[in-house]
């Protein structure tokens, strides 16, 4: 007799890309990456799993951290109360994030943002967690947001499978070798319609590591400490795709047996719209001993 076995969550499987683009473009070789999309879908996570905006493994003796800075609220110049509770936006086991860079000791990432605006560009302000999961004894409650938050700018609770993708620089790319590939890009295109930047070059959607998913020209912060280039840790994108880059990058598992058009709700599968479905990014330096976190914002 054979017993039942615990369903598996399903995986998401992003498709090769459809050209070998190294063959192709073989200077591109220096800009490749590996990314770990996370392919958020409403869902029901526990504070012991990995998720999108689920509840938060945090200890009971630890507070909420909550934002002390000048905020307004989104899209408008009216000031908001200081003293918001943080809203838990990506929480990731490292058993779940190969090439991900954990630091020694821990085994959980979580980042949380204000989802109230801040600076000139108005923008949710980041925090990021590196934890030792065991550590945890009793869990405090996540608490739940503002009742007359405006919902775009967190997301709803998403449970993920997280994949690792190879992705090429786009809007990185140097300017010189942008000019150098332009011919073969614009050639490619020509014969096969695909678009290097939403088809081959980096994943959409929310994900680690990797590029980031730029909507404007890319903007690296410097870390205060050291003075040298952050690198990218997490990029929370409003959309898992748009209108061309599902073409390439929508899971297998996702797709229309016909080949048609997607379910275009997967692409706001965590309800998020920053801004003008925007972007935050968020960075860190791996140098100083107490990883600084930098961020930025954009959208169209
Ligand atoms: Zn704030
Ligand atoms: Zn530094």
């Amino acid at each position: 007799m054979t017993r039942a076995t615990r369903p598996t969550c399903p995986t998401r499987t992003t498709p090769a890309r459809p050209v070998d683009v190294e063959q192709l473009f073989p200077e591109l070789a220096p800009y490749r990456r590996e990314a770990l999309r996370l392919h958020p879908r409403p869902g029901a996570p526990t504070a012991r799993d990995s998720s999108v905006g689920g509840p938060l493994l945090w200890p009971a003796e630890e507070s909420w951290p909550v934002c002390t800075e000048e905020h307004y609220e989104p899209e408008s110049p009216e000031l908001h109360e200081a003293g918001v509770a943080l809203l838990p936006i990506v929480q990731v086991r490292r058993a779940e994030a190969p090439g991900v860079p954990f630091p020694e000791g821990t085994d959980l990432l979580q980042v949380l943002w204000c989802p109230y605006g801040h600076g000139e560009y108005c923008y949710p302000l980041p925090r990021v967690y590196w934890r030792d999961s065991a550590a945890v004894g009793k869990v405090r409650p996540t608490p739940d947001p503002d009742p007359g938050l405006d919902a775009d700018w967190y997301p709803d609770p998403c449970t993920v499978h997280p994949e690792t993708v190879t992705e090429y620089a786009s809007r990185d790319l140097p300017w010189d070798l942008q000019d150098a590939l332009r011919g073969r890009i614009d050639e490619l295109e020509a014969e096969t319609g695909l678009l290097y930047p939403y088809h081959l070059a980096d994943a959409p959607g929310i994900k680690l590591g990797g590029w980031p998913g730029w909507t404007q020209e890319p903007v690296w912060p410097d870390c205060e400490g050291c003075g040298s280039r952050m690198e990218h840790l997490l990029t929370v994108a409003s959309r898992e795709f748009d209108g061309e880059s599902w073409r390439t990058w929508l899971p297998v598992e996702d797709r229309n047996p016909d080949g048609g058009d997607p379910d275009w709700h997967l692409a706001a599968s965590a309800g998020l719209c920053l801004g003008d479905v925007g972007g935050v990014y968020v960075f860190e330096c791996r140098t100083c001993p107490d990883r600084p976190v930098g961020h930025w914002f954009d959208c169209s």
